[in-house]
């Protein structure tokens, strides 16, 4: 069965870039029928916090990301613990006691002399006594998984086919001197012990593939497929990795971007598919495919997100929104018509408090000094009883008929008069709440 996840370290907010990977699992789960994971990849106690996992899930089920169960990798610890002693034995484990100082001078030395950086295993020449004299001198050291020099190659779902010479890598250190587990062979055991057989994630962990393919054979795992999307840039190509720190979903939200509108970008950048806004997760299932998506950095510009916010929020009825038409201060009685109004007129739902603003204290008239004469007869010629949207198209003929005014000319004083605007609602629609809501003040 298809079985996917998506697994955050809880060290920070998830943001656009998190996203795009959560999405593409989560949609290869559901479109399959299959179970989608929330692994949190928490084997860093100090840097992963508990807020974090936390807003985690709040974040994914705002954007209605379901999963069907969360795994965390500290509760694991003992699974990593035993594959390492297997690694161990199967002698493609060894300990290593450079420090980082010795390290970045070897690679440096390597860089120079045109070489590629790769760890030159200068550990596996230790002799028992020299471990033992380190060991004493610095502590336990760090744990790394000798590699085969072979080519690794896979079939990417993204990238297509792939062949990395293992020799140009370093051997990943797996467990650190303090004991701790690395990522690297913690998501080895969770993807072949949970039966993960589908695997997206950024193109940053390309490397990581590689050297966990060889760990997953070692282990007598069976591969899950992999797909590597690109990584996010800004508009104009340039890199985002700092930026994202502003691009947390949460602050997204806050901003007033809606759901529906950033998982539908997300669903289709990048791919050879246009971007459409959908209205239901379902469709998204439904057209997604992960072999569409393109190895080229994919361009976002988070300014993309408010036409299609702006587009959901008119095709929402009021029930969608009643908590918002609320809040920006509209009485339920008048909530119906005022959404009507408003929906067309909003980029996210902040802006209803302005118009529920204009409607309840009217606005300042805007009057030009040569419309002043114009505007009394207009207003003299407003018809009596209660407004509907007819009163409008009345009203306006009456007035063109009286003063000879017509087209720009006759409306746009009119509204400028009304509203203070140049711009806004259709006039049909807000002459007549414009009317119940001064009636009841
Ligand atoms: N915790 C890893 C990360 O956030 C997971 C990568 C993976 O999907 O394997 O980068």
């Amino acid at each position: 069965m298809t079985t996917t996840r998506f697994a955050p370290s809880p060290t920070g907010y998830i943001h656009v870039g998190n996203l795009r990977t959560a999405l593409m699992n989560y949609l290869i789960a559901r479109k399959a029928g299959g179970t989608f994971i929330l692994r949190i990849d928490d084997t860093d106690p100090e840097r992963s916090k508990e807020e974090y996992v936390d807003a985690i899930k709040q974040d994914m089920e705002w954007l209605g990301l379901h999963w069907d169960r969360v795994e965390r990798q500290s509760d694991r610890l003992d699974r990593y613990a035993e594959a390492a002693d297997k690694l161990r034995e199967m002698g493609r484990f060894y300990e290593a006691f450079e420090t980082p100082t010795e390290l970045d001078l070897k690679r440096k030395k390597q860089l120079n002399m045109g070489k590629p950086p790769v760890y030159d295993r200068a550990a596996l020449n230790l002799s028992d006594a020299e471990k033992e004299a380190l060991r004493a001198e610095r502590g336990s050291g760090v744990w790394r998984f000798k590699l085969d020099h072979e080519r690794i190659e896979w079939n990417d779902g993204i990238l297509g086919d792939i062949s990395i010479d293992a020799a140009s890598v370093s051997d990943p250190v797996l467990i650190r001197g303090d004991g701790q587990v690395l990522y690297t062979i913690a998501s080895v055991v969770d993807d072949t012990e949970m039966g993960v057989t589908d695997v997206v994630r950024g193109s940053d962990h390309v490397t990581n593939t590689a050297t966990q393919i060889q760990i997953i054979k070692a282990l007598g795992g069976t591969c899950p497929r992999f797909a590597h999307h690109s990584l996010l840039t800004g508009p104009q190509g340039e890199a985002l990795s700092k930026r994202l720190g502003t691009l947390a979903l949460r602050d997204l939200r806050e901003q007033g971007v809606q759901p529906m509108a950033l998982l539908s970008l997300m669903a289709r950048l990048g791919s050879s598919d246009p971007v459409e806004l959908r209205s239901e997760m379902a469709e998204l299932i439904e057209g997604f495919d992960v072999n569409r998506f393109g190895a080229a950095p994919t361009k976002f510009d988070v300014q993309d997100l408010f036409p299609l916010t702006a587009k959901h929020l008119q095709s929402l009825p009021l029930a969608d929104v009643a908590d918002a038409v609320s809040d920006a201060g509209v009485p339920a009685d008048l909530a119906e018509p005022f959404w009507a109004m408003a929906r067309e007129n909003i980029t996210t739902l902040a802006d209803l408090k302005g118009w529920w603003e204009l409607c309840r204290d009217g606005a300042e008239p805007l009057i030009a000094d040569e419309d002043r004469d114009f505007i009394a007869e207009a207003m003299a010629l407003l018809p009596e009883g209660s407004f509907d949207g007819e009163t409008w198209g009345k009203w306006t003929s009456t007035v063109k008929e009286a003063t000879g005014r017509k087209g720009k000319g006759l409306f746009m004083p009119l509204r400028k008069a009304l509203t203070g605007m140049e711009r806004g609602p259709e006039m049909a629609t807000l002459l007549p709440l414009l009317q119940v809501i001064r009636a009841k003040s």
